[in-house]
């Protein structure tokens, strides 16, 4: 652009029909070290405003500033850009640009452009700890593009667990960028996509409080069985055993008995069998681990139980039926208790499986997915993320504030 329009002036000027001085000022060649001090100036005075309110200062965000820049450079005429086009430009670039807000202001000096930005409402807002701007030139004015930003990060365990906080994440699902927020003091949640509503997680605290994924709490725990009846009982005996052996050691225990406060937190299989009690999906996390183990098909079902609520048990696959196993039953386990899931449909309404490797969800018709639980139709696994956002989906993008 500036090229252009020096070529122009120099053709102009030969022709000797133009009076230069009353427009033509020498333009500033607005190349990397003008945008720099131009940034930096327009900092100075944010900080200067930010300072006098007591608002933190701005720093300058290299990667999101170069990624403005050629974005800016790119366009024939930055002066009528559209701000969203900015934004989405920005947020599919950064799935993490959370907070932004975009300014763009012409005007034939510096000076103005300068005062301009730090006078934007947003510049003395404390959601915003970046600022970046593109210069360019626009006829004979300058122009500048200011953005305004905040980043925040991808989520992972690690970062829940040492500070939690505000998250972007990439749905598994539908690849959409959305922010999520989680308390280091989590109980179990269930993270769900707020644009394709599909479970993404599902997490829980342990007891020493530390947030892990709903998979990561099976330990391979095995239970004995007894070599030779191994070989005479039938699939059906032999769970039956492994059940009993969970009923008549681990008493039903809610969190509210045994924790201070009334949270909701899990235990591992070896915890519960050494507590010799839990709650729901403390014994039916160690039931379905020692069933796998054992060398059954197992899962654990997280769902709506029409007697008590919000509920946790097992299911189990023989080669030819399903059985629901409620795992806080106590006193005798009987043939009786082992249900098939066809009949238990009527109480038990699953919403989110897993096992050892996998979560699990489903799409479809309740009267299809209460009957079956292992069905790879009804209920499909979470796929695992391609790590954090590393390369950004197209079109992702997060509501704007
Ligand atoms: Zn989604």
């Amino acid at each position: 652009m500036l090229a252009a329009l020096l070529a122009l002036a120099v053709g102009l000027q030969t022709t000797g029909r133009l009076e230069f001085s009353s427009y033509l000022r020498p333009l500033p060649e607005m190349g990397e070290a003008y945008q720099r001090g131009f940034r930096s100036d327009a900092m100075v005075r944010i900080n200067q405003v930010r300072d006098s309110i007591q608002v933190d200062e701005v720093r300058g965000d290299e990667p999101l500033q170069s990624f403005l820049n050629s974005f800016i450079d790119s366009k024939e005429q930055p002066a009528s850009l559209e701000l969203n086009e900015v934004f989405d430009a920005i947020q599919e670039e950064f799935p993490g640009a959370q907070y932004l807000a975009a300014n763009l202001v012409t005007s034939n000096d510096r000076e103005s452009l300068l005062n301009e930005l730090a006078g934007w409402s947003a510049a003395t807002n404390d959601d915003f700890d970046t600022i970046n701007t593109a210069v360019f030139q626009t006829g004979r004015q300058a122009g500048v593009i200011g953005v305004m930003s905040r980043r925040i990060p991808a989520f992972s365990l690690r970062a829940a667990n040492s500070r939690g906080g505000r998250f972007f994440n990439k749905c598994p699902h539908c690849d959409e960028v959305h922010a999520l927020e989680i308390e280091k003091e989590s109980r179990t949640l269930i993270l769900s996509c707020p644009h394709c509503e599909l479970p993404f997680d599902v997490l829980a605290s342990d007891t020493s409080g530390r947030i892990r994924r709903a998979t990561d709490f099976f330990e391979g725990f095995s239970l004995n069985e007894h070599p030779i009846t191994q070989y005479q009982l039938t699939s059906e005996q032999r769970i039956l055993a492994l059940w009993r052996e969970v009923a008549e050691r681990c008493e039903y225990q809610r969190d509210q008995d045994h924790v201070s406060e009334t949270r909701e937190v899990w235990k591992g299989p070896r915890e519960t069998w050494a507590d010799k009690a839990g709650d729901c999906e403390d014994t039916s996390i160690l039931l379905a681990d020692a069933l796998i183990s054992a060398g059954f098909d197992a899962r654990v079902a997280i769902g709506w139980n029409g007697n008590v609520g919000q509920h946790a048990w097992v299911v189990v696959q023989t080669s030819d039926r399903q059985y629901v196993m409620e795992s806080t039953l106590q006193g005798e386990i009987t043939e009786g208790c082992l249900k098939d899931v066809t009949v238990a449909s009527a109480f038990y309404k699953p919403e989110q499986l897993f096992d050892r490797e996998r979560m699990y969800f489903t799409t479809a018709r309740p009267q299809d997915f209460n009957n079956d639980y292992f069905s790879p139709k009804v209920w499909r696994h979470i796929p695992v993320a391609s790590g954090p956002a590393a390369t950004p989906a197209n079109g992702a993008k997060l509501s704007l504030r």
